[in-house]
């Protein structure tokens, strides 16, 4: 197998795990719960029962209940990452006189990633309770089609408010429901959506930036070794000009490290990248996850009612109040008092 088929094998590898840590973000709970059923299904088969159901106790334990375990692997992650960047890149660049600020640029975004994490993670995502259902329940209308007003949560005996939802693995009912994530350990709701959106982007442009340092790196190297310009001798022993594929090789043997590094966060900017303009689009448009999912069954076509009697129900976003104001809900939800004083 030659160099090039293994870097491709290692960039789909890299690409299909970080899809898939991605996924169990809890963002698509149901293809998650589709994929573990499907995979125990095959398992079943070849695996013995005892193995089975300790491997279930364990996947309960990983989705279904709050654990530490994808705060630890994200914090490895991180500090594998600027472990490699500290060791080699900033040291590399420094020796090569590149500004400081830029240098000093991934740790600054590290910085305030770190602290919309903590907000994020300790914050209450707005957790109904017996003292605050009724008024909580004042602050949204039921549009009656996603939320229908009088609906108690079975598990929490509490009457509903709009855009709430329950969350199996917080056990709670949360106002302003969006997901549960995994890698902050707690739930997305009206209380930290907000942090949220600024820990995604502050991520993104953490992992970008690092990207961008470290390819600036070996830019660098390529064109002060002058490798860029260099030829081989092809099979006939034809003088060929290096390519692309050569000069990947070429790093690839001379900065391993740096350049699996490079491969990794490349790959996470993209998907990060993508995951946060989702979220902006979400919140500029005034929907939860939760609500966009739900209403994805609705479409633009009449929903047939279960009573041949009942209208059909359409859906219609009414909580949008143009892209301004949804923004600034995200970081200073409604109240019952904001909401009195308008009407
Ligand atoms: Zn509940
Ligand atoms: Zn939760």
């Amino acid at each position: 197998m030659d160099f090039l088929t293994l870097f491709l094998l290692y960039l789909c590898s890299v690409l299909a795990v970080a899809a898939l840590l991605c996924l169990c973000s809890g963002r698509q709970e149901s293809f998650l719960a589709r994929s573990v059923a499907r995979a125990s299904q095959v398992l079943s088969l070849v695996i013995p029962s005892q193995l089975q159901r300790v491997a279930q106790r364990a996947l309960h334990r990983l989705f279904h209940t709050r654990s530490c375990l994808f705060v630890v692997l994200h914090v490895a992650l991180q500090a594998a990452v600027f472990g490699e960047y500290t060791w080699e890149v900033f040291v590399y660049c420094w020796e090569l006189q590149f500004p400081l600020l830029l240098l000093l640029l991934p740790y600054l975004l590290l910085a305030a990633n770190l602290g919309c994490f903590l907000l994020c993670s300790r914050a209450d995502p707005g957790t109904v309770t017996k003292s605050n259902a009724a008024s909580l329940a004042k602050v949204y209308a039921y549009d009656g089609v996603l939320f229908q007003r009088g609906l108690v949560c079975p598990t929490c005996t509490l009457e509903k408010p709009a855009r709430s939802k329950h969350c199996s693995v917080c056990r709670t009912c949360v106002h302003r429901f969006d997901h549960h994530c995994v890698w902050v350990n707690n739930c997305i709701g009206a209380g930290n959506a907000g942090a949220f959106l600024l820990y995604l982007l502050s991520l993104t442009a953490t992992a970008g930036a690092v990207a961008a340092v470290t390819a600036a790196l070996l830019i660098h190297v390529l064109l002060l070794s002058n490798a860029v310009h260099g030829t081989y001798l092809d099979a006939q022993g034809q003088e060929q000009p290096v390519g692309i594929p050569l000069l990947v090789q070429h790093l690839f043997l001379t900065f391993p490290r740096i350049v699996f590094m490079l491969g990794f966060v490349i790959l996470l900017t993209l998907i990060l990248g993508g995951y946060c303009s989702f979220s902006l689009y979400l919140a500029l448009t005034n929907q939860t996850t939760n609500e966009w999912c739900k209403s994805r069954r609705f479409g633009s076509s009449p929903h047939l009612p279960s009573q041949p009697h009942d209208r059909p129900l359409v859906y219609k976003n009414i909580y949008s109040k143009g892209i301004w104001r949804n923004l600034k809900e995200i970081f200073n939800p409604p109240t019952v008092l904001e909401r009195k004083k308008k009407t």
